[in-house]
């Protein structure tokens, strides 16, 4: 189906400059609301392929000055092509707004899962990591850093396979809001400090989502943003005494939060690590109980 839809849009894109409009779907229900407008369940007309349609209002974008960060970004999801990364198939807009045609993630934002259940197993958390690996692994290869993976920009699909959203104009735009009032939690000390950063801030990423994951907070989780900040750039990192966390997982954390961006574990080395092989299932899929 996947394929089918990409073939209905190459043809457009073949036979019409228009590609997509709105007519084009048959709209179903409300899937959530972002901060510049809303997410429908929708079904493309011809080829009966369910996707979710994001639609964003023009005049909120240019109140935010987003337009031209939003068209970038667009290009760049529009590029990738991997299991772990949400697709974007194509935009359409009309006078008032714009409509993106992405892949529906059935089981919606592993940020639900986390706060319905507290923490994760060790084997969900250990699955989730190895595909988030992946996904970063083939973003890098495309010379594309995320910089803003966090778990509300990760969704899973029927099979709760996980997809990164995002790549990210909305969650950039969002986020700059959300790090300016709110959580810095993700973010890795060479980016706190706004220094040059590189691939290696989505490895540190990785480090404070692989402890979210299993604890249920982030590492350096404090009262307010300048306390935040003080402890990432110290790498204030300690393990509550929960007994439910391994030896091997404290490790690949310990690995991964390091202050020098160049001595963080690689991402190939990540998928090596023990408690990634022991617990991750090699299919990417993971159903709860
Ligand atoms: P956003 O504007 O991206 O923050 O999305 C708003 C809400 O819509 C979120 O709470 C998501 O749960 C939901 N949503 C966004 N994109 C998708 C998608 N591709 N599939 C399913 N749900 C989505």
């Amino acid at each position: 189906m996947d394929t089918q839809m990409q073939e209905t849009h190459r043809e457009k894109e073949e036979n019409s400059p228009k590609l997509w409009c709105l007519e084009d779907f048959e709209i179903g229900k409300p899937l959530g609301k972002g901060k510049f407008g809303r997410v429908y369940l929708a079904r493309e007309k011809k080829s009966k392929y369910i996707v979710a349609l994001k639609v964003i209002f023009k005049e909120q974008l240019e109140k935010y000055r987003l337009q031209h960060q939003l068209r970038r970004e667009m290009e760049i999801q529009n590029t990738l092509d991997h299991s772990n990364v949400l697709r974007l198939f194509g935009w359409f807009h009309d006078a008032d707004r714009i409509f993106l045609i992405l892949e529906y993630a059935h089981r919606g934002e592993l940020y639900k899962l986390l706060k319905k259940y507290g923490h994760l197993p060790e084997k969900q958390a250990a699955t989730y990591i190895a595909s988030l690996t992946e996904a970063l692994a083939y973003c890098h290869q495309k010379h594309v850093i995320h910089r803003d993976i966090k778990p509300e920009n990760l969704l899973l699909d029927f099979e709760g396979r996980l997809k990164i959203a995002d790549f990210g104009w909305s969650v950039q735009s969002t986020s700059k809001r959300r790090t300016m009032c709110g959580t810095l939690d993700y973010l890795a000390p060479e980016m706190v400090e706004n220094k040059a950063h590189d691939y290696a801030v989505d490895n540190w990423t990785l480090g404070v989502l692989c402890f979210e994951f299993l604890y249920g907070f982030p590492p350096f989780e404090a009262e307010n943003q300048t306390d935040t900040f003080k402890r990432i750039i110290k790498v204030d990192l300690s393990f509550p005494p929960t007994p439910h966390v391994s030896v091997e997982a404290k490790n690949l954390i310990v690995r991964l939060l390091v202050k020098e961006s160049s001595k963080r574990l690689p991402l190939p080395k990540i998928l090596e690590h023990p408690w990634i092989i022991k617990n991750a299932d090699p299919k990417g899929t993971f159903n709860e109980q």
